[in-house]
C-alpha cells in the first residue's frame, strides 16, 4: 500500500468570524521512496497538506491513511510513534534552537524517545551531522553558521530520528540559489540513497522538476 493515502480530503479552518476552505477533494498516494514535490501560489493549501500528512493535525473530512490504515485505526501511542519515528519534518525557518549548539539541536528529538540512551543519542546525531557534511561544526550555535548551514542542521535533526518519510516546507525558500541548490542534491541524495520517501513544498520550477512526481495546487485543490 502507499505509504501515505490522501482519500477525498476537505480541510476547513473556523475561526469566530472567517471560514476558510484550504484544501478541498484532495485524494493523493504517496508511494514508498517516491520523491514529490508540491506547487501552487501562497495560501493555496500547501502547509496545510503537509501538516496532515505529518499528523499534526486533523482533516475536516476524509481519510488519511498511513500503510494502508487509516489513522483513525491507530491507537494514541501508535500515533505518537508515527509522529516520533516515522515522519520527519524540515521548515523554511529552521526551527533551530539558537541557546542549544548545532549537536543538542539534533540530539533534542530523540530525548524523549524511549530506550536511545544518551551514548546512542550522541553517535546518532553526529552521523546525521557527518552525512550533511556539519561534522567540523557540531559546537557551533545556529547564529554562527549560514542559512544553507543551518537548514543542514535542521535535516541532520530531521534524520536523527531515522524517519521513512521526510516532509519538507519550502526547505530552500530563505536561501540563495547556491545554498539551495545544495540542499536539493542533499534531499535527492537521500531519496536516491536510503530510499527515504520525501514530500517537499518549493517556488523552485527547476527544483520540482529534479523529483518524480509535481502536485500544483491551486485555491485548496488539486489542479494538476
Ligand atoms: P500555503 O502553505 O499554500 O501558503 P496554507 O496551508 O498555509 O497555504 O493556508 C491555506 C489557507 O488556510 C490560507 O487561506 C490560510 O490563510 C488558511 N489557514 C492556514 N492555517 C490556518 C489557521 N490555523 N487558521 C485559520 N486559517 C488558516
Ligand atoms: P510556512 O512555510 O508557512 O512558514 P512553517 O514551515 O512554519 O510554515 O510551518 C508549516 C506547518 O507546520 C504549519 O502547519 C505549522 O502549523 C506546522 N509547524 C510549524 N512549526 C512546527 C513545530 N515546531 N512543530 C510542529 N508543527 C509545526
Amino acid at each position: 500500500p502507499p505509504v501515505i493515502r490522501l482519500a477525498n480530503i476537505e480541510k476547513v479552518y473556523q475561526t469566530k468570524t472567517i471560514e476558510t476552505i484550504a484544501l478541498s477533494e484532495v485524494n493523493l498516494s504517496i508511494a514508498r521512496g517516491e520523491f514529490v514535490s508540491v506547487m501552487g501560489p501562497s495560501g493555496c493549501g500547501k502547509s496545510t497538506l503537509l501538516s496532515l500528512m505529518g499528523l499534526l493535525d486533523e482533516p475536516s473530512s476524509g481519510t488519511i491513511e498511513i500503510d494502508g490504515r487509516p489513522v483513525t485505526s491507530y491507537s494514541d501511542k501508535e500515533l505518537a510513534g508515527l509522529r516520533n519515528h516515522k515522519i520527519g519534518f524540515v521548515f523554511q525557518s529552521y526551527h533551530l534552537i539558537n541557546d542549544l549548539s548545532v549537536r543538542d539541536n539534533v540530539e533534542l528529538p530523540l530525548l524523549y524517545r524511549p530506550g536511545v540512551s544518551g551514548a546512542e543519542r550522541r553517535k546518532r546525531a553526529l552521523a546525521a551531522l557527518d552525512q550533511v557534511g556539519l561534522n567540523a561544526r557540531t559546537n557551533h550555535f545556529p547564529a554562527q553558521l549560514s542559512g544553507g548551514q543551518r537548514q543542514r542542521v535542521a535535516i541532520a535533526r530531521a534524520l536523527a530520528g531515522r524517519p521513512e518519510i521526510i516532509l519538507a516546507d519550502e526547505p530552500t525558500g530563505n536561501l540563495d540559489s547556491v545554498m539551495g541548490e545544495e540542499i536539493m542534491d542533499l534531499l535527492l541524495g537521500l531519496n536516491r540513497d536510503q530510499g527515504t520517501t520525501l514530500v517537499m513544498v518549493t517556488h523552485d520550477e527547476q527544483q520540482a522538476l529534479k523529483t518524480q512526481r509535481l502536485i500544483r495546487f491551486f485555491d485548496g485543490r488539486q489542479v494538476a
